[in-house]
């Protein structure tokens, strides 16, 4: 009898919360996304505070990013982490930029370029946000993003509103 063999692959997930205790909502998913089957984690970035973007009359956002290794294929990937949103108490729909309780992206996964309704990968917010960027460089300074290249090399936007790092 044949027995399928489960290949672990790498991926990159960006995380950003600005309501009900921000720090908390982070350090819960850390542990959610922990619990995932067939998934591991890796290794967790510093917590950054965010001013907010777009939508400014808001509370600052704490972003943060989580280095995984899965078995899962990117579409079920992206299903836990909207299971986890919605465990975690977030409403569905709301405002691009709004304030939110939990947000999970998949930033990264392996070498894959994902073009789809639903899902797009490598995450467009890698070369447009500071607050995606910094933490996936503190985790993994040397990835290889497909169509990006090195993390490292990837210019931070020194026009965005400020980011500190606080843990
Ligand atoms: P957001 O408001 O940022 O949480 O956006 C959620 C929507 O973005 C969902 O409907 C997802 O299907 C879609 N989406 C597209 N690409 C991604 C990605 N790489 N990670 C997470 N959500 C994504």
């Amino acid at each position: 009898m044949s027995q399928s063999r489960r290949v672990w692959k790498p991926a990159y997930v960006g995380l950003g919360s600005n309501l009900e205790n921000p720090a908390r909502q982070i350090e819960a998913a850390f542990e959610l996304l922990r619990g995932i089957p067939e998934t591991r984690l890796i290794a967790r970035s510093p917590l950054y505070d965010t001013a907010p973007f777009g939508v400014v009359e808001q509370p600052d956002f704490v972003n943060a990013a989580a280095a995984l290794l899965t078995c899962l294929e990117p579409l079920d990937l992206l299903a836990k982490f909207q299971e986890i949103e919605r465990n975690q108490g977030r409403e569905q729909g709301g405002q691009r930029w709004g304030p939110r309780i939990l947000d999970l992206d998949l930033l990264v996964y392996s070498d894959r370029v994902i073009s789809e309704a639903t899902l797009s990968v490598p995450h467009p917010g890698i070369a447009e946000r500071n607050f995606v960027l910094l933490p996936l460089r503190d985790l993994a300074p040397e990835l290889l993003i497909p169509g990006l290249g090195r993390v490292i090399r990837i210019p931070v936007n020194e026009q965005e509103p400020r980011i500190t790092r606080i843990v």
